[in-house]
């Protein structure tokens, strides 16, 4: 029987069993495939507290991962296929395998969805990203695009203006999703060129982004660009679905906590990070709720022993 087992090894999940091992719950992660989270996808970054002349995403998952070995914290290195939280021991499935245990933490993250073409993938952290926010600061003085009509687009259109000396917004259709004050800002914006019907076919560069290929759905024709940053802003995807029977979640899967705390609706199991934040999605934020279960958990696990 597991005191707790975490479920996810990003920043969230790292920084829970980080403070659960060193509250002496000897904690299980169940880390995943893609352990490690978003970061091992992006380069260097600059904006993680600590680290003045930046990190590279993955090499900031590796020391934080040896950290929580530090402690104690134990890894298994699979996906959980199964879990069933309707009554206590909670019940967690690694393949065939069964684990038990008193509470737990879920902070399995979100993805980014692309568009899936073979050279975005390639030229992922290259000059593709499907994070403005985290690398817009690397895109000083060049052309860069971004693909999507939604007000994460537009924020990340704005954002990219600071750097960039041009931003193109590729959207497929005429009109964008997002609130209309977001879109009268992107289509005032003296640096933001709006390319109306258009979708992103390919990504050209060899070992960065040195372009685009892009289809005018009205008119059929297609154009090649040149620039160097490929932004991807088609939303997110929260890696809930496993839990749902049981978690409650918003309309899109993003598991529901209580107000300033982690608490899900199951009395005994937590969420953190991405997998419950669809506003700031940061790592340190991620690392901040993370910290937040591990101490939610340890005090409602008191409280059951003293029960
Ligand atoms: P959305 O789902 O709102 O928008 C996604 C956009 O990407 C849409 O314009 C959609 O096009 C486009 N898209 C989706 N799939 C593809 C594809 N395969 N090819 C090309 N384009 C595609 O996601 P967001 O991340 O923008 O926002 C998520 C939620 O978060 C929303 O509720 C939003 O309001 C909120 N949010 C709020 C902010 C704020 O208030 N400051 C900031 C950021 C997000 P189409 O329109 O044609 O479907």
């Amino acid at each position: 029987m597991e005191n707790v087992i975490i479920i996810g090894s990003g920043p969230a999940g790292l920084t829970a069993a980080i403070y659960a091992a060193r509250a002496n719950l000897n904690p299980l992660m169940i880390e995943g495939e893609e352990v490690g989270g978003q970061l091992m996808t992006t380069t260097d970054v600059e904006n993680f507290p600590g680290f003045p002349e930046g990190v590279m995403g993955p090499d900031l998952m590796t020391i934080t991962r040896k950290q929580a070995e530090r402690f104690g914290t134990r890894f298994i290195s699979n996906n959980v296929t199964k879990v069933d939280f309707s009554s206590r021991p909670f019940k967690v499935w690694v393949k065939d395998k069964e684990y038990q245990s008193k509470s737990i933490i879920i902070s399995t993250g979100a993805s980014a969805k692309y568009l899936g073409l073979e050279n975005e993938r390639r030229l992922l952290g290259r000059g593709v990203s499907a994070c403005a926010t985290c690398d817009g600061a690397f895109f000083r003085d060049v052309e860069v695009c971004i693909v999507g009509g939604g007000d994460t687009a537009m924020e990340e259109a704005l954002f990219l203006t600071r750097f960039a000396s041009k931003v193109h917004v590729f959207h497929r259709r005429e009109s964008f999703r997002a609130s209309k004050v977001m879109a009268d800002r992107v289509m005032n914006h003296e640096k933001i060129q709006i390319h109306w019907n258009t979708e992103l076919k390919d990504v050209l560069g060899d070992k960065a982004v040195t372009g685009v290929k892009v289809f005018n759905n009205k008119t059929n024709e297609t154009i090649e660009m040149n620039l160097e940053g490929v932004f991807i802003a088609i939303g997110h995807k929260p890696n809930t679905d496993i839990f749902t029977d049981f978690i409650e979640t918003n309309d899109v899967g993003y598991i529901n906590t209580k107000p300033d705390c982690t608490y899900t609706n199951v009395e005994g199991v937590f969420a953190c990070g991405d997998a419950q934040d669809h506003v700031y999605r940061q790592a340190v934020t991620a690392a901040g709720t993370g910290c937040m279960a591990a101490i939610d958990a340890e005090r409602w696990l008191d409280d059951q022993a003293h029960a």
